[in-house]
């Protein structure tokens, strides 16, 4: 387990088990001469503990070399306070110390100090005994053979819930991993994500990111099963893949040498949960997609009024790039070229009139930096002189609005115009402009280092544009089809906010007859038949869709309560609902109590019947005492239910014996045929819903009574189906 690296938490545990312990602490001395050569560099409790030490000298001389070598394989960060101690009570060993966690530091103590110092480390040793995040995730994650936890292990579980190693807000945790690593002197071509920690090591070495990481494991992000999310989108991404469909743009010759197989998918969550699948980290240039982003500044420095006040809000319904404007002389909307052109005058004549060009080019990429919690964000030269070379139409278009006085004054439109090829020319990758659609989708706050870029309101205002024109004249179908805000690039482009869940950057340089990335387009819509993304799906009532917004116990948990509910008030419409909403009716609450035994208990003949007869459950689930629901009936006396249940169980005959029902967990038979659409319940016939093969009843235990809602044969065609 060890293999053949020496750790702290080994040393720890020696130290703790050594029958005598001063050729431990001898060991220390030695091993804090050798450290003291080395350099740490913050200015940090650690750093304090070696500054400490260096108070005192000890002589090496007196060891062997061949016991340095040995010893010098156990480091252990607590040498220091042990030289200290030792110089300063003139011990001739330095004492046995402690390794403890407490006020989220690692520390250490001498159990054989004083009074005043005891106390203090009792309420150490009491704070250390308490059961906290940190010690769950390490019962979760650490070897029982060995008591110590594999960092390897513990950040690939991190990795699963969607954070990743290089992530800012575990920065600290890496810091420190590293720190620990340096201290034990481990041997060259170890890596200190993969080293071995006892408990308090790692108790201390998590503490500082231990909100995040307990969120993480408790699964309170956004998408609590990020890796069954993942499977799907893997999915998604494969078939979109095989699609070789469109055209690479070709009016620059930088967009028209990629490879029409690149393809990459990003995605990051409003918790800043990442995936990343495919060509994510080649570089392309934003194009289109820096149109929101300008827009956004501009909204964020001068507010919609003012913005709006030179360009509209309305699709235009033609090209990009076409030589239009609105019925006020306005270009249509900032994400048409027009738009992200007077943006780009907005920004040089009101947001920074006293800049110049290269200041107001920083400026802007600032912003795009942060956005990005300062990720992968460049500038193509290359691909910035050829847009200014091949740009007629976009010169023409600067021209038509300077005619119809669309510009502020003030506006020099070379410099306009050359601001705008910039922010087309800025390069990215997949994996950035993912956090930059997480931003958007988190309502102007990076996830990833928290910080607050936008305004709400300006989010809002931005995604409200995206939605209606970000895919040029697609728009109105990608808002049909996908009812997401989106933008995309004729770079290949398609970046899609669903609010408040997450962004995700897709990028394929294919392009479709209206300028969108064939792939990406494919990805969105595929994407919203999986999951219930649309802006118009329906979250409350079940649908063949996924929400992987919800805890894969949440909506089964909630769906039980209501379904005993429903049984217990004697609510047989209800039932019928629950039951053609696809659930298991076979469902039992933590004391194994279903349904059945609810309708029973309370008396209600008609909802016992119903799910008897119509639902199939299974007349004899014991819950956790042991009762029956024709027992809970007799408790009750609802003689009715019981005579019904006991004929029931009669006629069943050779029925299986008895059934406990799994609580909450399995899918039982039962819940299969209701799931199956031939078996559904009767009343669906006279539902608007195409009805299915009518039911056989003939294997019904007990005949129906005539009118009885359980009646096969005599199905009421005129009721309304639930
Ligand atoms: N550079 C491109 C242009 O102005 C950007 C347009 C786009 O991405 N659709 O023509």
């Amino acid at each position: 387990m060890f293999k053949g690296v020496p750790t702290l938490t080994q040393l720890n545990l020696r130290l703790l088990n050594a029958k005598n312990p001063r050729t431990f602490a001898n060991g220390l001395v030695l091993l804090q001469q050798e450290q003291r050569n080395k350099a740490t560099s913050a200015k940090t409790s650690w750093q304090q503990l070696e500054a400490d030490a260096n108070h005192s000298k000890v002589d090496v001389d007196v060891y062997s070399q061949e016991e340095l070598v040995k010893r010098a394989k156990f480091g252990h960060t607590g040498k220091e306070v042990q030289q200290k101690i030792a110089a300063e009570k003139k011990l001739r060993t330095p004492p046995l110390l402690n390794l403890v966690f407490a006020n989220r530091k690692l520390s250490f103590y001498d159990p054989a100090s004083g009074p005043k110092q005891k106390e203090r480390h009792d309420k150490l040793h009491r704070e250390q005994e308490q059961r906290n995040a940190e010690d769950v995730l390490f019962d979760m994650f650490a070897s029982e053979e060995t008591g110590l936890i594999s960092m390897g292990k513990f950040l690939a579980g991190l990795k699963t819930t969607g954070i990743r190693r290089n992530d800012p807000r575990v920065r600290e945790l890496m810091d420190n991993l590293k720190r620990v690593h340096k201290l034990n002197n481990y041997e060259t071509g170890s890596s200190a994500e993969t080293q071995h920690l006892n408990r308090e090591t790692f108790k201390a070495v998590v503490a500082p990111n231990i909100v995040l990481i307990a969120k993480a494991f408790r699964q309170q992000f956004v998408i609590p099963d990020f890796s069954s999310f993942v499977k799907d989108i893997e999915e998604i991404y494969g078939r979109c893949k095989d699609n070789t469909l469109g055209k690479l743009a070709d009016y620059i010759p930088q967009l028209a040498r990629y490879s029409p197989n690149m393809w990459g998918v990003s995605i990051c969550t409003v918790d800043g949960q990442r995936y990343s699948i495919g060509d994510v980290e080649e570089p392309f240039t934003l194009q289109s997609c820096s149109k929101p982003l300008t827009y956004a500044i501009a909204l964020e420095k001068l507010g919609p009024k003012v913005v709006h006040s030179y360009v509209g809000q309305e699709p235009s319904g033609r090209n990009f790039n076409e030589l239009v404007l609105d019925q006020n002389k306005k270009p249509h909307n900032p994400m048409i070229n027009a738009g992200a052109i007077l943006t780009c005058s907005l920004m040089s004549a009101l947001v920074k009139p006293d800049m110049t060009s290269a200041e107001i080019f920083d400026y802007t990429m600032s912003w795009f930096k942060r956005l990005t919690g300062g990720e992968y964000i460049g500038f193509n030269n290359a691909v910035f002189l050829s847009e200014r070379e091949a740009a007629d139409r976009n010169y023409a278009l600067g021209f038509y609005m300077r005619e119809n006085k669309c510009f502020p004054k003030r506006t020099n439109l070379k410099e306009v115009m050359d601001y705008y090829f910039q922010c087309c020319s800025m390069e990215t990758n997949c994996e950035a402009m993912s956090v930059i659609a997480a931003s958007l989708a988190n309502g102007g706050i990076c996830p990833t280092t928290e910080e607050k870029v936008f305004r709400p309101e300006v989010v809002r205002d931005v995604l409200s544009i995206m939605h209606s024109c970000g895919t040029y004249d697609y728009s109105g179908q990608f808002a049909f089809k996908v009812g997401l805000p989106a933008k995309s690039g004729v770079s290949g482009g398609m970046m899609l906010v669903i609010p408040n869940v997450m962004g995700i950057f897709a990028w394929s340089p294919p392009l479709d007859h209206l300028g969108n990335t064939v792939r990406g387009l494919q990805f969105c819509e595929e994407l919203v038949n999986t999951f219930n993304f649309h802006r118009y799906d329906n979250l409350k009532h079940l649908s063949n869709k996924k929400d992987p917004r919800k805890h894969r116990y949440e909506t089964k948990g909630l769906s039980i309560v209501n379904l005993l509910f429903s049984a217990a008030s004697g609510d047989v419409t209800a039932l019928r609902r629950h039951r053609l909403s696809g659930m298991d009716i076979t469902l039992a609450d933590y004391d194994g109590r279903t349904a059945l035994h609810l309708a029973a208990s309370e008396g209600h003949l008609e909802c016992v019947k119903f799910l008897l007869e119509h639902c199939h459950v299974p007349h004899n689930p014991k819950d956790r005492w042991g009762n029956m629901p024709v027992d809970e009936a007799e408790n009750f006396s609802h003689s009715h239910v019981v005579e019904f249940l006991k004929s029931w169980a009669e006629k069943a005959g050779n029925a299986p014996a008895e059934c406990t029902p799994e609580a909450v967990i399995s899918k039982t038979q039962a819940d299969e045929e209701i799931c199956s659409t031939s078996d559904l319940d009767h009343s669906i016939a006279s539902s608007p819903i195409p009805s299915p093969e009518p039911e056989v009843r003939a294997t019904s235990p007990v005949p129906s009574e005539a009118g009885s809602t359980a009646s096969t044969v005599s199905v009421d065609k005129t009721k309304p189906g639930l």
